[in-house]
């Protein structure tokens, strides 16, 4: 991207500032004018104090030239103040505006993207936000870059050229001649560094998901006492940074010696050429003076072109992939258009076949129908492809061949939103969001009131303890015990009320009480849905109507429960494993003795 597609592509983000931009574009042009005023002022001084000195009059008659210059340059500096004050207030102003416009685009852009977006190594929760903040950042940065620096120091310096043209087309040209050698120097230094920039923020973003990574790992770092293998992995990380810091400054330091060499050629040339014109009467000596503050005015933003080429810079590195997430169009989720209504929920799915985009093949030649209004068991060993298969039902991922059909009507004609409207997914953890319990429950349905909310919860099984709490529906839902979470999720649905349930094993993480507990809820939320329930607990299998067998990807088995047992086959196998676990034939003894004796 170069820096003219950078501009277009910021356009739309400033356009809604145009009043800004422009009051901040007319004190541009007042600074620039007053920015001359000094060369003016000091080529006059010194031509007046020379005449006088030359007329041989004394202090007396330069009270009146001290009394002009005073107050006009004191008039100026006045200006300057307000005008300074007033461009850099807009242009920090627009900055941000602009960098909260910039944020919340970006925000409802990657809502709107696929899981596969969020499951890339590249997507990585600490890298994407690096690159985010990072993006927004320097683009800000650019805009304020724009109507702080360029604009007004290049208008200064134009302004300047001009003056210096109209006094001599020599000392004009001279001076217009170092530009291009300096913009050259500039941009030979930014070619340089470009590698070495986008090495570097590569490394940043390593870093910052290393630093997330640890941190989300500290128990088991602990645990194994890694601590020492840990940090090593970031020194050697760290040392990289190092080098590559090292070697931009170094450049960096070579470059800016050349261009402070360079400007001081310009100046002694200025010199040298106004002083022969002085000499051959063509001039009055103030413009010696003249000349040399107004090519201080045209080298002043060419001396920071530097500065601002590398952050030009740094923002075009950090645009271009700001821009690519919030432009990566293949990234958002499809949608269909079909809304087809009531939703009996019967899933039918023929020949589907599924891989992660990393290539592994988690779902083969799947053929499969989810009866509505009953109960459907996935069971498989993990890794089998069972939540796999809900995603898609979900329409979180999508086939890359075979079909799956909803009612009759194919998932990619379907609404994404509808579709998701008609379905309540309870995962394993389920996403308690900090805030109250209300709050929390609301989320099924944003208009629901204080009532609705205390009978969702009522159906839960869980409005008894929340009444119970200090702060009742107002307390901070964080604090709950998973049990009491995962009631808060069910809780979620019931107000949702969605015509189909997927259980991903709702009571995998929760102990033996907490599970028995939420049993009541889960039952109560089965009632009359078409549910499909993949779970390790035997309780939760045994009751489906009807059970669909994983592995590796595959269904090998299906049918009623005692029918797939009977088969002897992988179902039996992981059947009989999970009773064992759980230590079936004590258990039933237990329970035999206690109530054989009275
Ligand atoms: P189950 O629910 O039966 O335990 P999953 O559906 O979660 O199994 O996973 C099926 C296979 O797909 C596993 O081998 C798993 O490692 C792989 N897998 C799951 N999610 C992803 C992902 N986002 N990217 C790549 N592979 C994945």
């Amino acid at each position: 991207m170069n820096i003219w597609q950078l501009f277009h592509k910021l356009r739309p983000f400033v356009r809604p500032y145009r009043l800004l931009v422009i009051s901040t574009l007319l004190l541009t042009l007042i600074g620039a004018l007053a920015a001359q005023v000094n060369a003016i002022t000091l080529q006059y001084t010194v031509d007046s104090i020379n005449a006088l000195v030359e007329g041989h009059q004394g202090v007396a008659a330069g009270g009146r030239i001290l009394t002009i210059i005073s107050i006009v340059l004191l008039s100026k500096e006045i200006i300057n103040t307000l005008v300074t004050f007033g461009q850099k207030f807009y242009g920090e102003k627009l900055r941000i505006l602009v960098s909260q416009d910039l944020a919340q685009a970006i925000i409802e852009r990657f809502l709107t993207y696929k899981l596969t977006f969020f499951s890339d190594d590249d997507n990585q929760a600490g890298k994407l936000q690096t690159r985010i903040d990072r993006g927004i950042g320097s683009l800000t940065r650019l805009v304020q870059i724009f109507f702080i620096d360029i604009l007004p120091l290049f208008t200064t310096a134009a302004v300047a050229l001009g003056l210096m043209y109209y006094a001599n087309v020599w000392v004009g040209l001279v001076a217009t001649l170092i530009v291009p050698l300096y913009f050259w120097i500039t941009y030979k230094q930014a070619q340089k560094l470009a590698g070495w920039r986008r090495m570097f923020r590569s490394n940043m973003e390593k870093k910052s998901q290393g630093i997330i990574g640890i941190i989300q790992s500290i128990t088991v770092i602990k645990s194994f006492n890694r601590e020492a293998i840990e940090a090593d992995k970031q020194l050697t990380l760290q040392k990289t940074l190092t080098a590559n810091q090292m070697h931009t400054r170094q450049l960096g330091f070579v470059f800016d010696g050349l261009k402070s060499f360079v400007e001081q050629i310009g100046v002694v040339l200025i010199i040298i050429l106004t002083a022969f014109l002085v000499l051959q009467g063509k001039m009055s000596i103030g413009m010696i003076m003249y000349h040399v503050l107004l090519f201080n005015n045209v080298s002043a933003p060419i001396r920071s072109l530097h500065r601002i080429y590398d952050e030009m810079n740094d923002a075009l590195i950090y645009a271009e992939s700001f821009f690519n997430i919030i432009e990566a169009e293949n990234e958002v989720e499809p949608s269909g258009s079909l809304k087809p209504a009531p939703i009996r929920g019967k899933f039918e799915l023929k020949n589907v076949d599924f891989h992660y985009p990393n290539g592994h093949r988690a779902l083969k030649n799947i053929n499969m129908e989810i009866r509505p209004n009953a109960i459907t068991a996935l069971v498989g060993l993990s890794g089998a492809g069972k939540s796999t298969l809900i995603s898609l039902l979900d329409k979180f991922y999508a086939p890359q061949s075979g079909s799956i059909c909803l009612d009759g009507v194919n998932l990619n004609d379907i609404d994404t939103q509808y579709l998701r409207e008609n379905i309540g997914l309870v995962l394993q953890k389920n996403h308690i969001f900090s805030g109250s319990i209300a709050e929390n429950i609301r989320y099924g349905n944003m208009n629901a009131n204080q009532a609705e909310i205390e009978a969702a919860a009522r159906q839960a099984s869980i409005h008894e303890q929340i009444t119970q709490l200090p702060q009742g529906y107002d307390s901070d839902a964080l604090t709950l015990s998973g049990g009491q979470q995962q009631r808060i999720a069910i809780a979620r649905m019931f107000l949702k009320n969605p015509p189909i349930i997927f259980l991903d094993e709702p009571t995998a993480s929760l102990d033996a009480i907490a599970a028995e507990q939420i049993k009541n809820s889960l039952d109560a939320i089965k009632q009359n849905r078409t549910v499909i329930i993949i779970s390790h607990s035997l309780g939760q299998i045994i009751d489906a109507d009807y059970t669909y067998v994983m592995q590796n990807g595959e269904i090998v088995e299906h049918g009623q429960h005692e029918n797939v047992y009977a088969h002897g086959g992988a179902y039996k196998q992981i059947f009989d494993a999970m009773a064992k676990s759980l230590n079936v034939d004590k258990i039933a003894k237990t329970f035999e003795q206690n109530t054989a004796t009275p």
